[in-house]
């Protein structure tokens, strides 16, 4: 069996100790593709770093919600900037992850901003978008719906809302889903994963965080996927492979990988 990881994040000081060998046993397991996504300037500049120097690792430049300095206008135009030195970097694949998230940071006015900026960045580059949405499920569509993004992109981690669900897939978005599925509190997660259609979802590890079931709490990496497509294919009553082939054909497709 051979999986995408749509989401997550190697550049993270949690792997030091050990990254190489991570990727490369996840790699030896079948993980053949990783998107190492961008989240403030020095992860966007680390992710373009680790796809240069691996096969199987792609990346997302952008500034998350939680990310954004008193200098955030400045960091986002040095995104632009990234992008223009890059312009013939086939791995980089999305802007992203950018957002609302109103849990800790609630300057909605100043997120709102930076979100819609990076939509066009996305539009001028003619790339889709990451999106990373918590405490915010109205105004994330709505901005989306002021502000089209025109190759739409994926709900990185999508919350299990159904309205959101719903509304993101009418839009034309891929849902992307994690560890959270196999959560024993996350009541809805059957029903979420049901409602999404067989060609409209990606999955993700999000590591170093959200490690799914059974190994919640330890730190994720990518052969931690093989409990969220088991869960995904119990959910849909499919096998397996079916879900690990499927989500992989769906990631290729929304971040336009041509091989
Ligand atoms: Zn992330």
């Amino acid at each position: 069996m051979e999986y995408f990881d749509a989401h997550a994040h190697y550049d993270d000081n949690k792997f030091d100790e050990d990254r190489e060998q991570v990727l490369t046993e996840s790699y030896k397991q079948g993980i053949t593709a990783i998107v190492s996504a961008g989240y403030n300037l020095q992860g966007t500049k680390a992710g373009i770093e680790l796809a240069k120097k691996y096969s199987f690792i792609y990346t997302t430049v952008g500034i998350s919600p939680n990310d954004l300095t008193d200098n955030w206008e400045n960091d986002i135009k040095e995104i632009e900037k990234i992008l223009l030195k890059e312009k013939n970097n086939k791995k980089i694949l999305a802007i992203g992850e950018i957002g609302l998230d109103y849990h800790y940071n609630t300057d909605k006015e100043k997120q709102k901003k930076a979100f819609k900026k990076q939509i066009e960045i996305a539009n001028r580059n003619q790339l889709p978008i990451v999106i990373h949405t918590r405490n915010a499920i109205m105004d994330t569509l709505t901005t989306l719906k002021e502000n089209p993004a025109n190759k739409k992109g994926i709900f990185h981690c999508c919350p299990h809302n159904r309205e959101l669900v719903k509304e993101a897939i009418k839009l034309g978005y891929y849902i992307s889903f994690g560890g959270t599925v196999t959560f024993k509190n996350s009541k809805n997660a059957e029903e979420i994963v049901k409602m999404v259609p067989i060609d409209k979802f990606v999955i993700e590890t999000d590591c170093p965080y959200l490690s799914p079931e059974p190994v919640r709490g330890t730190r994720n990496d990518s052969r931690n996927l093989k409990y969220i497509v088991k869960k995904i294919a119990q959910f849909k009553g499919v096998k397996e492979q079916e879900i690990a082939k499927q989500s992989y054909k769906n990631a290729e497709k929304v971040y336009e990988i041509i091989k």
